[in-house]
């Protein structure tokens, strides 16, 4: 494809069978290389190679066996890349756990998986064990953000006392414990499951995708290559690793090559652009919240980005204008990515240096050309391809795409017809191959990248015992893309403020996931079958209240 930066191999060859072969050339290539960072922390590739070894020695003593899941419900920390590491070597999968995630939202993720033991925070670990108490789980190893570090900025550790946890055994303490011996080492292929992550589709339901050793391999390479990411270079993990982009394209582009990992924790916009400086970062993605974030900062300078070579942002649209601001102020465009779950994060992104076009008819900015070894088509409602420039429904197949969910045989046949993902993305291709994304398929709310379905929402609404019926709508939001948005009907002679509802919800749900307004309206527009108009209910606010 022209639009391809110069040198690049359109069909690669993946040189390795797994991430693991993929570690061992890299540590073997230069082990004293600095493999991560974290605030005034340093690991060689040596260091991450002997620690990571030994958690899996203690991780096969706890009876953990290739194909089993492990759950890592930690924030952007070093264990975070040891323990996938002990994990990808002893043949088992790291099952992505949002430590945002409490009570009854981890415990579904976790029981669906069929978990064998959980990775998590020193700080929740009782809290922990309560909620997954009669689960799958048989053990938790807990860890502390202290670790690996002596600084304790106080802007990202609110307190800088270590946890005093009774649960569980410290990593710290098993990798002690194991230090020098080496795991069992089966056979890792490229169809083992290296990650699992939990995803959406389009009904709603929370699926488990498998994420392979050749799917992560897959987009870490052809990634890591179209963005030119090269030995020495430092990626920031700036997207939390509980996301498919963060593990793969932040996290495993740099593992797999001879690069440094830098990890802050959760997102601090100044801590990051100091990060960025003391580090001298080279490349890193986000979602668009984050580059939003850094902007607001008043200090923010171009010096903090003297070092970066390249800027991505993906998983949500980006509006132009946010880009044009960004790059008058900091000497740097930010490019799109587009990726889902099923793909392994991202597969179709702007070349570095290009500048993305603008679709005329949406104003929408063009997420891309598609990767090395994707094999993207536009189809139209009965999967026949449409001509360029025409939308449809965008299908993915190639290296890089999962071959299905966790225990769902019918979500699996019903999304990937013929091994072709069918996104439920509409989009167009133009003739030179950019790719637009003009409108969804589906319902689900794009809070700053993160995922939110209205029926989950709507289903908390409905335990209030004075809501008559519930709609959720996500609605433009300059900040985070899009904000969750409620209409509620209420049972005859109730009465309930829009704030009640507000605190009401957000005593159940993520902080993501909470509307930001709730509006009362006389009633919910629904279809013959039951089914909400959300497009109706868009915009509506400021209706009866
Ligand atoms: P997830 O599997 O949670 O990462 O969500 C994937 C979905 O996020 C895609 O199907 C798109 O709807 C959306 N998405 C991902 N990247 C972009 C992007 N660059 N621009 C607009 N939407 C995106």
């Amino acid at each position: 494809m022209s639009l391809y930066p110069s040198g690049t191999v359109t069909d690669p060859s993946i040189p390795f069978a797994s991430l693991v072969d993929a570690w061992n050339a890299r540590v073997a290539a230069n082990p004293d290389g600095v493999a991560l960072r974290y605030f005034d922390g340093v690991l060689t590739a040596a260091e991450v190679d002997e620690q990571s070894d030994a958690l899996a020695v203690g991780l096969s003593e706890k009876g953990v066996r290739r194909g089993d899941r492990v759950g890592i419900y930690l924030q952007n920390i070093p264990q975070y890349a040891i323990s996938m590491v002990a994990l990808w070597k002893i043949g088992a999968a790291a099952l992505l756990l949002n430590p945002m995630y409490r009570g009854a939202e981890l415990r579904h993720l976790v029981d669906d998986a069929g978990t064998v033991g959980v990775i998590c925070s020193d700080r929740s670990a009782e809290e922990t064990a309560d909620t997954l108490r009669g689960s799958s789980v048989r053990w938790l190893i807990t860890t502390s953000d202290l670790d690996f570090q002596n600084r304790s900025d106080p802007r990202v550790f609110a307190d800088p006392v270590r946890a005093t946890s009774r649960v569980g055994e410290d990593l710290v303490n098993v990798v002690a414990r194991h230090r020098g011996a080496r795991p069992p080492r089966p056979d890792v292929s490229g169809d083992d499951t290296a990650i699992v992550a939990y995803t959406s589709g389009t009904t709603g339901t929370p699926k488990a995708s498998l994420n392979t050793h050749a799917n992560v391999l897959a987009v870490a390479t052809t990634f890591g290559d179209f963005v030119g990411t090269a030995d020495g270079d430092v990626v920031f993990a700036i997207a939390p690793l509980f996301h498919i982009t963060g593990a793969v394209i932040n996290a495993v582009v740099a593992l797999i090559r001879d690069c440094t990992l830098v990890f802050a924790n959760r997102f601090h916009p100044e801590v990051t652009l100091e990060m960025f400086v003391e580090h001298r970062v080279t490349f890193t993605i986000g979602s668009i919240t984050v580059f939003n974030a850094l902007y607001r900062v008043p200090d923010a300078s171009p010096e903090h980005f003297a070092s970066v070579k390249a800027l991505y942002s993906g998983g949500a649209p980006i509006p132009p204008a946010t880009v044009r601001k960004f790059e008058e102020r900091f000497g740097h465009y930010i490019h799109n990515a587009f990726g889902m779950t099923e793909t392994s994060s991202g597969v179709i992104a702007v070349p570095p240096g290009a500048r993305a076009p603008v679709d005329p008819a949406s104003g929408s900015l063009s997420i891309g050309i598609p990767l090395p070894l994707l094999d993207a088509r536009v189809v139209s409602a009965d999967g026949e391809p449409v001509l360029a420039g025409t939308a449809g429904e965008l299908t993915l197949a190639g290296p890089q795409i999962i071959a299905g969910y966790l225990g769902r045989p019918e979500d699996t046949a019903k999304t990937f017809p013929c091994g072709r993902l069918h996104t439920g993305d509409v989009a167009i291709m133009d003739e030179h191959g950019w790719v637009y994304l003009v409108d969804r398929l589906k319902d689900q709310i794009n809070v700053s990248g993160y995922k939110v379905w209205p029926r989950e929402v709507e289903g908390v609404l409905h335990e209030h015992p004075a809501v008559y019926e519930a709609g959720v709508t996500g609605e433009p939001d300059d900040y985070q893309g899009e904000r969750v948005v409620a209409y509620v009907s209420l049972n005859p002679g109730a009465h309930v403020s829009e704030s009640e509802l507000v605190a009401f919800v957000g005593d159940r749900l993520a902080a993501y996931k909470r509307p930001r307004q709730v509006h009362v309206v006389d009633s919910i527009p629904k279809t013959l079958t039951g089914k909400i108009r959300r497009t109706e209910l868009r915009g509506r606010a400021g209706a009866t209240m």
